[in-house]
């Protein structure tokens, strides 16, 4: 038998008060359409807090497949899993392949799961690329790459404008709007310090930033201007703009779009509204819209494929760098704890990266 752990709930509400560490244990004889997998490596992503609090759209049953005393379901969204044996009638993947899940909602916060063949997708090839890499490669990613090609036809030298910045989101769309030849305005908010704002700025700009400003900088009157002389006189255009944050800052980012430009909003940090000016959609024809990775990935499993190939054949090359992680290590003596105060810690702002269990 596989001795197993993983993080479950059984009712909805802060991750701090209802998630639990169950232990389980998995037979030796496997259904012939299953795979056995072991995690390497699962981040802890905002919309798994949303999840757990249900008050996502995105609700994994509660089930009693785990022998929990009432039904529950595994937190987690994404991750990394090694393949340990497969069922007999398992020919596309082979023990020690690496998967990824193909659909949002199957828990990854375990140590190990049976899966089956239509729940994942084989990575060609796992050379030169680390857990925590793959792991990390189907949501933020993929949200930035799609955001950036699938909303308007963005040519060389066009410009997008984002706010999040830092965020994985963020930093995926700077690096692969260098890697196209696409300028980006960026913000991200104040620090506490200034030097910390400085150093944050500095290392966006390292990443293929082409101009980082501040949340205040950005609502000061004249950034509107300041966003002209960088355009040439607005002769550049600022197609698109990506917002997770809402709120005010979002209507000061929205001013700062071109003439049919398109705000795309695909997350709402600040948990403010957006306001949307009457104006911006009559005379300067403003798209709006909205984009969610799962819809995306649901409806386009190929794509999905093809997407996380060629970031990862980017980050192979090192032209894709990784986001700043926290790792939180989970071995078989990992306090609930230590677990749960990992995920609990995720919505607060000013982070030094993102978690990921590492197993
Ligand atoms: P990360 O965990 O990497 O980063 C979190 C980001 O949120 C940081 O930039 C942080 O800024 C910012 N932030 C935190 N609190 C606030 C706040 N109160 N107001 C404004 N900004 C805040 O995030 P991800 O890249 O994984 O996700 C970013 C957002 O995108 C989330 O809302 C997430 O749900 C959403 N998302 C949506 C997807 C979709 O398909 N629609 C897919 C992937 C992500 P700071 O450092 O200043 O605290």
């Amino acid at each position: 038998y596989t001795q197993a752990k993983a993080l479950v709930y059984s009712k909805y509400g802060e991750p701090s008060e209802v998630l639990s560490l169950h232990t389980h244990s998995i037979s030796p004889s496997l259904p012939s359409g299953s795979l056995l997998l072991r995690t390497l490596a699962s981040p802890i992503n905002p919309a798994d807090i949303n999840q757990i609090q249900g008050v996502y759209p995105v609700k994994p049953p509660f089930t009693s497949l785990l022998g929990t005393s009432a039904p529950s379901a595994v937190g987690g969204n994404e991750g990394c899993f090694e393949v340990v044996s497969v069922g007999s009638n398992i020919k596309s993947v082979t023990k020690g392949d690496w998967v990824i899940m193909k659909n949002t909602g199957f828990g990854t916060w375990r140590t190990h799961t049976l899966a089956e063949e239509k729940d994942i997708l084989k990575i060609d090839s796992k050379e030169g690329l680390t857990a925590v890499q793959v792991g990390t490669v189907s949501v933020n990613p993929c949200t930035a790459y799609r955001m950036l090609k699938d909303f308007e036809e963005m040519r060389e030298g066009d410009w997008f404008i984002q706010n999040g910045a830092n965020s994985g989101v963020g930093r995926a769309a700077i690096q692969l709007g260098r890697q196209w030849g696409l300028k980006s305005i960026n913000i991200i908010r104040d620090r506490p310090d200034a030097a910390a704002t400085e150093a944050m700025k500095n290392e966006l700009l390292e990443l293929g930033a082409t101009k980082v400003v501040t949340e205040n900088e950005l609502m000061d009157q004249g950034f509107k201007e300041q966003v002209k002389d960088w355009t040439i006189g607005g002769r550049e255009q600022v197609k698109v703009g990506l917002n997770c944050v809402g709120g005010k800052p979002t209507s000061a980012l929205m001013k700062c779009l071109s003439p049919s430009g398109h705000l795309i909003t695909y997350g709402g940090m600040s948990k403010q509204p957006l306001s949307l000016p009457v104006s911006a959609l009559i005379f300067k024809d403003i798209k709006f819209s909205g984009f969610w990775v799962s819809r995306w990935s649901d409806a386009h499993p190929d794509d999905k494929k093809t997407t996380v190939e060629e970031v990862l054949e980017m980050t192979r090359k090192g032209t894709f760098k990784d986001i700043p992680v926290q790792e939180v290590r989970w071995d078989w003596g990992t306090e609930e704890s230590t677990l749960k105060e990992a995920v609990q810690g995720t919505l607060g702002g000013f982070r030094a990266g993102k978690g990921v269990f590492i197993y």
